[in-house]
């Protein structure tokens, strides 16, 4: 048995995060070819403004295989995918967010998050932030259930539906720090938003976010 095979692989082979297939051993990252090359990357749109954060930073626009892998994610029970995602997230922060101390995440309310079993934006970011080497801090609690934002139009109905909905509580873990603050997808911003001015009303210095998507403005 050659040394980089592990009694992992056989029980366990590496599958492409996107469509399953198994992966050769030598594929960086967890994504096939065929997937790699039809990925819908932003390119140079990568890049979203946001209110009360300086930017927000995505690797993909939330179409294709992207989209299916984040529903899968967060409504088919596929926890196994958002670690996995979050290394993918990883690469474009490190490019692209610029400097920060600590990662933070959007919650889920608790009754959401019982209903999914999971919290997939914590999954995401504890992954980046292994993969990063920064800590992920659970700052951020959600206090009310909220319907989905993505039922609602318009950037003045999705922050009326968010606004108050979050708290910091751990003050001491943001307060005079640089936060990336983490997300599935981005559209308005109006999520981000609402959690980064919590962040910096608790005393946060600067937050800069990242989301694995973000929505193509039509
Ligand atoms: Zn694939």
């Amino acid at each position: 048995m050659t040394g980089h095979f592990s009694l992992l692989d056989l029980f366990y082979p590496r599958r492409c995060v996107f469509c399953g297939h198994v992966l050769d051993k030598n594929v960086l990252e967890g994504v096939c070819p065929d997937c790699a090359a039809s990925l819908p990357r932003t390119g140079g749109g990568w890049r979203t403004k946001g209110e009360f954060f300086d930017y927000c930073v995505s690797p993909f626009y939330y179409e294709g295989l992207a989209a299916e892998a984040v529903k899968a994610l967060k409504f088919r029970g596929r926890s196994g995918a958002g670690r996995r995602l979050g290394k993918l997230l990883a690469p474009c922060v490190r490019d692209r967010a610029g400097d920060w101390d600590l990662i933070c995440y959007v919650p889920l309310s608790r009754r959401r998050e019982r209903e999914r079993g999971y919290c997939q934006t914590r999954l995401l970011a504890e992954a980046a932030a292994k993969e990063l080497g920064r800590p992920c801090v659970p700052a951020l609690k959600k206090t009310r259930h909220t319907p989905p934002n993505s039922g609602l139009r318009g950037l003045a109905a999705r922050r009326a539906n968010v606004s108050g909905a979050f708290t910091v509580v751990k003050r001491e873990a943001v307060s005079g720090r640089n936060v990336l603050l983490i997300d599935d997808v981005i559209t308005t911003g109006a999520t981000l938003g609402e959690c980064a001015r919590v962040l910096r009303m608790a005393g946060a210095n600067r937050v800069v976010c990242a989301t694995l998507c973000k929505v193509k403005k039509k």
